[in-house]
């Protein structure tokens, strides 16, 4: 047996032992010190947390969200349909009637090549376009992956309790959380939300989840929001503007970049000590 075998032998034993008492949080203690006693790799540390984690991940976590679809009317045309493909790079485009939120589609760009095949009788997009699955955005993602696995789908539409569209979401989404982003040769890269910066601060993109901030030690966990921008929008009451900054936890949080409706960019600073936020601004 050579030291890798052996060192995961080791591990193995460690977690099978923790399986039997069936504690999560001994089984993620056991991951971390296998990963300091160098005993895992890095990726497969990563691997093992996203197993462990997946059980408490919904739909809500993972989708993406309803303004970041790209979406096309039913009356558009498969000529509309073929450009926004090729401009958005995605290979399902959920295809709504009046309002995003009365989804009655989604549109495959498989469908659509052979309708520009010299000969091939014209079709409408309502005509090509198949049935949308529809999931709650609180369904745990577990069950969902399984569900995508029997139902032989790729993608699903989330929807809020009201019936409205929450978000998409692929089964490329479930799996990254288990290992990792995938990007495939169309993705733009996205960018991180989290990025370290000078002196001890970070940039953060307004998605910044709240769960990954306590990671650096800035402890803003609420059962209302899951990311930074949402809320900071909910401390101030307003969407925050570019130049706002707020003092939390022993951290200034700067807003770099923000619109009416979002906030893009914060600076993310350990806060001098003595330092006040400006009253008219929180
Ligand atoms: P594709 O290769 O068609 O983009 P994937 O299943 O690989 O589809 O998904 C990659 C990412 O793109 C996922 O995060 C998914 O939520 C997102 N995505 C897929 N289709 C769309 C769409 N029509 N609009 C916006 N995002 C999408």
């Amino acid at each position: 047996m050579d030291d890798s075998s052996d060192t995961h032998s080791t591990l193995w034993s460690r977690l099978s032992r923790l399986f039997c008492r069936d504690n999560e949080e001994k089984l993620e203690q056991a991951i971390l010190d296998a990963s300091a006693d160098g005993e895992v790799e890095p990726e497969e540390k990563s691997m093992l947390l996203g197993i462990l984690r997946f059980n408490d991940l919904f739909v809500h976590d993972t989708m993406t969200p309803r303004t970041d679809m790209d979406c096309i009317p039913v009356e558009s045309t498969l000529d509309d349909v073929a450009r926004l493909i090729v401009k958005s790079g995605h290979s399902r485009i959920p295809v709504f009637r009046d309002t995003r939120d009365n989804i009655v589609g989604i549109v495959h760009a498989k469908d659509i090549l052979p309708c520009f095949l010299d000969g091939h009788q014209p079709l409408t997009l309502a005509q090509i376009m198949r049935e949308p699955f529809f999931v709650p955005d609180t369904k745990s993602t577990r069950t969902l992956l399984q569900e995508f696995r029997t139902r032989k789908q790729h993608i699903a539409i989330a929807l809020d309790e009201y019936g409205g569209t929450s978000g998409l979401i692929t089964i490329e989404d479930v799996i990254e959380e288990i290992v990792g982003d995938i990007e495939d040769e169309h993705d733009t890269p996205r960018e991180e939300d989290i990025r370290a910066s000078e002196n001890g601060s970070y940039i953060l993109t307004g998605r910044a989840n709240l769960e990954d901030l306590t990671e650096l030690g800035l402890s803003l966990e609420n059962d209302e929001v899951d990311t930074i921008g949402g809320y900071l929008c909910m401390y101030a009451g307003h969407v925050p503007t570019k130049g706002e900054n707020f003092l939390l936890d022993g951290w200034k949080l700067t807003i770099l970049n923000a619109d009416q409706k979002l906030i893009h960019s914060i600076l993310l600073e350990p806060s001098t000590s003595g330092e006040k936020p400006k009253p008219d601004e929180n």
